[in-house]
């Protein structure tokens, strides 16, 4: 069982890539192909050429358009990273030149690729703001080509910086230094961006191939996403008092006949919010969860029930386990009507080492199952899951991107907060997603990927927002009461 997390535009949350989804063939021609065209060839030659590659990959005519498509954007991801890579370079270099007492700066930020494999831990960033109060919900997308329009946008800011750079040139030394400034401050927004670009990468390379290997499940999907959003719509017409903001709101769902009066046209969206919450409710019951064998509810006075969840964990970084072990903690945390519900977490490290070497079947020496894995080695998760010992939940490292596999945490190399640690603790408990993914066939751009959350005061369904309820601790607490309910 997979259980995935989806990410935020242009803020990666928590994605969703196992480590097998590489396609290696195109990933090798274009490693393969990079550095002799870099070599070769000034930079728009070498544009060309990616174009030129890119173009021949959309007609290579034995992958599905969504590999296909995405190797294409892939080739450009890794164009626009060299570029940054070479404008680093010369920017030092006039930065070393015109105005030293930059360097150290510009130093501490070069542009770095995002490595994913084992024991590439993300960094912890703190959560973002407080929804509001009533948090509207606001559907995702993501695709092939806006994931290429986020890398050309990447590719102009560098052209303007290259275009400003040559122009200081002709500049007194005074005001070089003061452009050199300038160009430094803006250049150091650019790194972040590899990242956020690199994470819409993964999250097209997991998800478009699932939709086309469960067409009949993601139609199910997309049928919940429309509703989710016909569902809103009715909410925000029924919420307003203004008959312009009222048909406003009903614009583009269907079926609707505005010519009615507005008192008949109420009684019917009321109708028809109560069906679309009955099928959404249907498909993302918070109470059709699966708990692991592992958890133990303690009960240690009348009022204060405390989930005990024991982890296995192959991550050395005792100071990275302790974050992760507060946030969700303090995350799992609620008072409730003089009542008090909690979660403890037990962790126990288990080196890779003890993982690989010393299980019964590596009593040869150079089995090589038996050799752990090296840090950034890609490795099969699943297997890699199997070999911790049975009886707790576990964290570990290795994704692409963060996802939950069965009973582990793996984790990816993208920023991570932790409110989305502790939805991904959520699945470990046994919690479904609370929101929906759909998709649309784009055609030879393969799918757009479409989400949006069932209920964004949930945590199961707003990873980076919603909270932790009352009726989370019931569920579990009431089947571990009376395991036979
Ligand atoms: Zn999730």
């Amino acid at each position: 069982m997979s259980i995935w997390t989806p990410l935020r535009p242009l803020q990666p949350l928590c994605l969703c890539v196992p480590v097998r989804a590489r396609t290696s063939l195109q990933l090798m021609l274009v490693a393969f192909l990079m550095p002799n065209i870099t070599a070769l060839t000034g930079q728009d030659a070498w544009f060309e050429k990616v174009e030129q590659v890119a173009t021949a990959s959309q007609e290579a005519p034995s992958k599905p358009p969504y590999t296909r498509r995405g190797d294409e954007v892939e080739m450009r991801y890794r164009a626009y990273n060299e570029r940054l890579e070479s404008f680093y370079e010369r920017l030092s270099a006039g930065v070393r030149e015109n105005a030293p007492e930059l360097h150290p700066t510009l130093k501490a930020a070069p542009p770095k690729a995002v490595l994913h494999g084992y024991q590439i831990l993300p960094k912890l960033v703190p959560d973002g703001q407080a929804p509001p109060e009533r948090p509207r919900i606001r559907p995702a997308w993501y695709s092939w080509p806006w994931t290429q329009r986020l890398i050309e946008l990447q590719v102009q800011k560098i052209e303007g910086l290259e275009a400003e750079r040559d122009h200081i040139l002709a500049l007194t030394p005074t005001e070089r230094r003061a452009g050199y400034g300038k160009l430094v401050a803006d250049y150091l927004q650019l790194p972040e961006s590899v990242r956020t670009i690199d994470a819409h990468m993964q999250y097209n390379r997991l998800w478009q191939p699932a939709i086309a290997h469960d067409r009949a499940g993601y139609d199910h999907q997309t049928a919940l996403y429309h509703a989710v959003l016909e569902r809103q719509a009715i909410r925000d017409a029924l919420s307003t008092m203004d008959d312009s903001a009222f048909h406003k709101a009903l614009n583009g769902v269907r079926g609707i006949d505005l010519a009615k009066g507005r008192d008949a046209l109420e009684t019917e969206l009321r109708e028809r919010e109560k069906t679309l919450s009955r099928e959404i409710h249907e498909a993302t019951d918070r109470m059709k969860m699966t708990p692991p064998p592992f958890l133990r509810v303690e009960h240690p006075t009348p009022r204060r029930w405390v989930v005990h969840v024991p982890f296995y964990t192959d991550i050395a970084d005792t100071e990275f386990v302790q974050s992760f072990k507060v946030a969700v903690e303090s995350l799992w945390r609620l008072r409730d009507r003089d009542e008090e519900f909690g979660v403890q977490l037990s962790m126990t490290y288990v080196s890779a080492t003890q993982l690989y070497r010393e299980r019964p079947e590596c009593g040869r020496r150079g089995h090589v199952a038996c050799v752990p894995p090296r840090k950034g080695e890609q490795i099969d998760l699943d297997a890699h899951v199997a070999l911790f010992p049975n009886g707790g939940g576990v964290l570990t490292t290795g994704a692409i991107s963060t996802h939950v596999t069965g009973r582990a945490i793996a984790l990816g190399p993208h920023d991570i907060t932790p409110h989305v640690l502790a939805h991904e603790f959520g699945h470990i408990l046994g919690f479904r997603d609370l929101y929906v993914r759909g998709y649309q066939d784009l055609g030879r751009d393969g799918y757009q990927v479409m989400e949006v959350s069932a209920d964004p005061e949930d945590i199961m369904g707003a990873p980076g927002t919603g909270p932790v309820l009352r009726g989370h601790f019931e569920k579990v607490i009431g089947l571990y009461s009376s395991p036979s309910s």
